[in-house]
């Protein structure tokens, strides 16, 4: 199976306990490879679309605005403009005499028609090549409009989709530090990486709340931008999606002198180590704070642990591959299949650094594949020579699982239940159980070769009883 690996990406892919741990990471794509990263106008628009009031332009072809339309589930409390795709439909005659005049005239017509709070504007490939002052016309339009309008820097072609979360930070820093902080409570927090795929951010501040702590912005799930603009008034940052948020908290740090917590709010002792984190934090402040969060956690958990129990009794043994986007949520995912009983043989992500790689390399198994950047081919081998039960990745995985005939997780953009939280540990044990168990992979050649009529049986008979 070791032979559909490119030469070139031999350092990128590591099995635990064969040899001393080295990965090579964040490097550029290989060329040709089909890597599953996206660009990084793409990596910008992820992580900026959940800011719900604001207009997002694409300034560039068609083709980069519907790729990315409504690209993260995120869901919005109140206004839903990020959920449009607006473009300058950039045309031959554009691309040879500029298209400064047509962003011009979109910007001020848009504006004018949907009243947004502030305005994106993204830089695709070929706005890079012409060389349209993006910066310019921006600046003219926010003097004649009144609101701001920033530039994003993110021509596809000029990096890996880490220069896109960069760009997204750099454009979201222009924002903060200018709205009144002057009722914000000592005891605050802003939510960084969190996109409020299902309504998580819902779940993570009413924990929050009930531990006293008051949430000054969501950066970016559920995001307004005059949150934004005040965000400089909370006492702390919590970060869950390092990768995209991580510039943002260090910009914030270094000017506005606000700590961060790299945080995760995905499976059980993750989510508990997060609330106690704040708690610690926050503790000579607020004497009480760690006897709220002890008594939540205990509730939470009096409530899951007994439902918990059934899937893991149908799920011990099985066998699991996670391959994300951030590798923060695969640290969280190696904890939570042990949970079920379950063993992870495959992890990886698109955009892990050293460090995130380290630390799987400490989490995991022997045995275990990890891998950085990876791409159909060698995920497909990597499946079905470990023989997984269930895939975890996103929407570029899920045709992957489907073809080999294992199950299917979707743990990225376009998923509408709830993972985070405690409630979201056990609507994961559900989502897994379900695909693990489902009576649709004995049609699949794979399992036709494994099964037998009475496995089936004591499978359904199995679901029946934990469904009931
Ligand atoms: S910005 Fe470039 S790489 Fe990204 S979608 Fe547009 S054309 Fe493709």
């Amino acid at each position: 199976m070791t032979n559909t690996i490119f030469a070139e990406r031999k350092d990128q892919v590591h099995r635990k306990g064969e040899e001393p741990f080295q990965m090579t990471c964040d490097k550029e794509s290989l060329a040709g490879a089909v890597s599953q990263r996206a660009c990084v106008f793409c990596g910008s628009r992820v992580v900026l679309y959940p800011i719900t009031d604001a207009l997002h332009l694409v300034h560039g072809p068609i083709g980069c605005a519907v790729y990315t339309w409504d690209i993260r589930g995120a869901l919005s409390s109140g206004p839903e403009l990020h959920r449009h795709s607006y473009s300058t439909d950039l045309q031959e005659s554009d691309v040879i005499f500029g298209g400064e005049d047509k962003l011009y005239r979109a910007l001020i017509q848009l504006i004018e028609r949907i009243n947004p709070k502030a305005a994106f504007v993204y830089s695709t490939c070929i706005v890079g090549i012409i060389g349209d002052d993006l910066n310019g016309v921006c600046k003219k339009v926010e003097r004649e409009k009144g609101i701001p309008v920033i530039p994003v820097e993110s021509e596809g072609f000029k990096g890996n989709k880490r220069a896109g979360y960069n760009a997204a930070c750099r454009a979201m820093f222009q924002l903060v530090g200018t709205g009144p902080i002057d009722d914000i409570s000592p005891l605050s927090v802003n939510i960084l990486g969190d996109f409020n795929l299902a309504g998580e951010i819902w779940i993570v501040r009413d924990y929050f709340e009930r531990m006293g702590i008051n949430v000054v912005a969501n950066i970016t799930g559920d995001g307004r931008v005059d949150d934004l603009r005040r965000a400089h008034g909370a006492a702390l940052n919590l970060v869950q999606c390092s990768g995209s948020t991580i510039d943002l908290a260090k910009m914030m740090q270094d000017e506005y002198q606000i700590p961060f917590l790299r945080v995760s709010y995905f499976g059980v002792e993750d989510m508990a180590d997060s609330l106690y984190k704040v708690a610690d934090f926050f503790k000579d402040l607020e004497p009480a704070i760690m006897e709220n969060t002890k008594e939540l956690v205990r509730d939470e958990l009096s409530k899951l642990y007994p439902k918990l129990k059934q899937y893991r009794k149908a799920l011990e043994g099985k066998k699991a591959a996670i391959y994300v986007g951030g590798a923060f949520k695969a640290f969280s995912l190696v904890k939570a299949f042990r949970h079920l009983g379950m063993t992870v043989e495959l992890v990886g992500s698109q955009t892990g650094t050293e460090e995130d790689y380290k630390e799987l390399h400490e989490i995991t198994d022997p045995g275990t594949i990890i891998v950085d950047d990876s791409n159909p081919l060698e995920l497909s081998s990597f499946l079905q020579e470990k023989d997984v039960d269930i895939f975890v990745g996103g929407v570029k995985e899920r045709p992957i699982a489907y073809k080999l005939g294992v199950g299917f997780c979707d743990h990225n953009h376009e998923r509408k239940e709830a993972l985070e939280g405690f409630v979201g540990m056990l609507n994961f044990a559900k989502e897994v159980y379900s695909t693990v168990t489902s009576p649709v992979w004995r049609f699949t050649p794979r399992q036709q070769a494994l099964s037998s009529k009475p496995q089936e049986m004591d499978v359904l008979n199995e679901r029946k009883a934990i469904e009931n």
